[in-house]
């Protein structure tokens, strides 16, 4: 169970976490977690330079050591790159010191202040740890991009309703979400450059 827009009233609660960003500018934040992806990431740079697009793509570390090349290609096209761990663990089910190493493992292939947890499941002693040496990066829009339940302009919907100006927006750049996200991604680009947004990087 998961909800397309964050409920404001958990906001204040984990005012540890970064949900949205607050800009006088007109740009909203969107972000792609799981890659990089064969196939699919390439597919995602293509779109998003096609509408002079930044975004920050929180990667698993095990992902970026089958595909440097991938990786590479994400920075080299001026995006942002965020820590997602390097085996993708929820932090929930995980002991402090694993995933602490965790982390540090994918920290040798992102070298990044952003950091998001993996199913956004982190405990508070894992929070308080992690957040002297990263961002910790919510959302306050999910697509839904995953979700095998719904349809893919069920997906563009998601975020098209939910997105307001400084949105942190979740898809993914993965295998599983790929259909849905490479349909929704370019009808969003297209509905909110019309409406005068522009798309940044999270600043690091
Ligand atoms: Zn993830």
């Amino acid at each position: 169970l998961y909800l397309a827009k964050t409920p404001g009233i958990v906001k204040p609660v984990y005012k540890d976490l970064v949900w949205n960003i607050s800009t006088e500018k007109k740009e909203v934040f969107l972000t792609f977690d799981d890659g990089p992806t064969l196939e699919i990431t390439d597919q995602t740079l293509d779109i998003l330079a096609s509408f002079k697009a930044k975004a920050t793509f929180f990667c698993v570390g095990k992902n970026i050591a089958e595909h440097p090349e991938l990786y590479a290609r994400i920075l080299a096209e001026g995006h942002q790159t965020g820590n997602h761990t390097n085996d993708h663990v929820n932090g929930w089910k995980t002991t402090d010191y694993t995933y602490f190493k965790n982390v540090l493992q994918c920290d040798k292939f992102v070298q990044s202040n952003l950091f998001r947890p993996p199913y956004g499941k982190i405990k508070r002693s894992q929070t308080r740890a992690l957040k002297n040496r990263f961002d910790i990066i919510m959302w306050d829009v999910l697509s839904g991009d995953f979700d095998t339940e719904i349809t893919a302009e069920q997906c563009l919907k998601n975020v098209v309703k939910h997105t307001t100006q400084g949105s942190i927006i979740v898809f993914h750049d993965s295998v599983k979400a790929g259909d849905k996200m490479l349909y929704a991604l370019p009808r969003f680009l297209e509905e909110f450059s019309k409406n005068g947004y522009q798309f940044s990087a999270i600043p690091a």
